[in-house]
């Protein structure tokens, strides 16, 4: 009898505590839910889950699954709690015990240019193939495998009289692959990344962050077999490939334009021009960081994400930009022992932030350890200085480093100028 009494105070206990984390689990997934739409932010950058009311019954399958914490229950139904993080992983579709997900592109709000391709990656403009996320599909192990297939169809076109068979544009996983393709089927090739680093948004991911993928196969080395690696591995391990193989890439020079010509195409970048047979685009869709086209902006010191605060300790930081982004920026470089934060912002007021971004950064203005300078505009940058004007008036503030996080241009109208077609979509597969 003893026993039984037991049993049911354990199963009691157990259906309270149960009870107890549900509740706790749909309060927080609605208030994740509301601050989203509050900021702004609820919608997602690209491939994206949508759910069946009719099928889904809330088991939650899809929640457990999503390796960036974006799926929650709400009202008993699967919702993107946090839009913005989901980078269409499309784990949750394979969970789903009731076929009540498709993976879609775009929402009814926002539209989402995709380009056509054909089966071999060709766009509607002959000799110009899209690779990766640009084409539509994300992920570093499709990126990748689609940057191979393309160089398999693009070594079918002879090179003619030109200088290279191909240009590819962008070094994150799908022009590296691309590349080592290349190397591999002695093709003649110029691989250019505008910025200083390989990796593309896999080396903009925050420290230490986890990538899920699955293995893939690069020519020259040939399956890679990661799971979940932690993206300073990732990048060591592509770096290591780059020197192995001795693979050439051009960084710090950007694609600005293609021209159609006789035999092929003038890709024309702030270094120079090349002319090629056929040319690769592995852009990815985070675009160009925007300038700020001062006088100074070509300097070292001024760069367009922050990745580790830590390196700004003790240093004279400005960092220019109204979104989550510069905010969070600023918040971080705070924190470090030594650092002084100016955030500059051109408009009045700050809007489509996260609150939690907009107190922090009210605490960090009370406390003295950030300054914020709105309706201000940076007019140069020197070596030990900035010139800001700030409500018709200039000021000099002693700077290290120049942190511009004012959003990307996309490459879609300069593809569209090159006659390439996309297709808007507006929420549909
Ligand atoms: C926060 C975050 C987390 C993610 N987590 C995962 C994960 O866990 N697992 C996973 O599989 N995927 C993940 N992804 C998605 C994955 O990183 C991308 O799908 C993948 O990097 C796409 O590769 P890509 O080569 O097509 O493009 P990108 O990685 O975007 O690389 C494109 C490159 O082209 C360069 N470029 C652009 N324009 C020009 C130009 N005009 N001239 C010269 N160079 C140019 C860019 O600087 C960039 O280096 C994540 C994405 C984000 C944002």
């Amino acid at each position: 009898m003893n026993y039984l009494y037991l049993y049911a105070a354990i199963i009691i206990t157990i259906i309270v505590l149960y009870s107890r984390r549900h509740v706790k689990k749909v309060e927080t997934d609605k208030s994740l839910l509301r601050e989203s739409i509050q900021s702004g932010l609820a919608e997602p950058p690209s491939l994206h889950p949508i759910f069946d009311p009719a099928l889904c019954i809330g088991s939650g399958s899809c929640t457990t699954v999503c390796p960036e914490g974006a799926i929650g229950i709400v009202n008993g139904k699967g919702v993107l709690i946090n839009a913005a993080h989901c980078i269409g992983h499309g784990a949750c579709l394979a969970a789903c015990p009731f076929d009540a997900i498709k993976l879609v592109f775009g929402t009814e709000k926002r539209g989402i240019d995709i380009p056509n391709i054909s089966v071999d990656f060709e766009t509607n403009v002959p000799g110009i193939f899209i690779a990766g996320e640009l084409g539509g599909m994300g992920l570093i192990r499709k990126a990748a495998e689609q940057g191979r297939q393309a160089i398999q169809s693009i070594r079918k076109r002879t090179s003619g009289a030109a200088e290279f068979d191909v240009v590819i544009i962008g070094c994150g996983p799908a022009g590296l692959s691309a590349g080592l393709s290349s190397v591999h089927h002695k093709l003649k090739y110029k691989l250019i990344e505008q910025e200083d680093s390989l990796g593309g948004a896999v080396y903009h991911y925050p420290r230490q962050k986890i990538a899920m993928t699955a293995p893939v196969v690069l020519d020259i080395i040939g399956t890679v077999k990661f799971g979940e690696v932690q993206k300073e591995k990732l990048l060591e391990f592509w770096n290591d490939v780059v020197q192995k193989t001795g693979l050439q890439i051009s960084f710090r020079e950007r694609m600005e334009s293609i021209e159609k010509t006789d035999d092929g195409f003038l890709v024309r970048t702030n270094k120079g021009g090349y002319l090629a047979r056929s040319v690769l685009l592995t852009m990815g869709r985070r675009g160009t960081p925007r300038k700020l086209d001062v006088p100074g902006e070509e300097s070292h010191k001024v760069v367009y994400r922050l990745l580790d605060p830590e390196q700004y300790k003790g240093q004279h930081v400005l960092v220019v930009g109204g979104g989550d982004s510069a905010l969070e920026a600023a918040i971080a470089i705070s924190d470090q022992p030594g650092s002084t934060v100016t955030l500059s912002y051109r408009s009045a007021a700050f809007s489509r932030v996260k609150q939690k971004n907009r107190s922090l950064l009210e605490q960090g203005e009370k406390a003295g350890r950030i300054r914020v300078m709105l309706n201000s505009g940076v007019k140069e940058i020197r070596e030990k200085d900035v010139l800001i004007e700030a409500q018709g008036e200039q000021q000099t503030l002693p700077n290290d480093v120049v942190i511009v996080c004012a959003g990307g241009l996309l490459p879609t109208p300069l593809l569209q100028k090159i006659g390439i077609r996309f297709e808007t979509k507006f929420g549909t597969e």
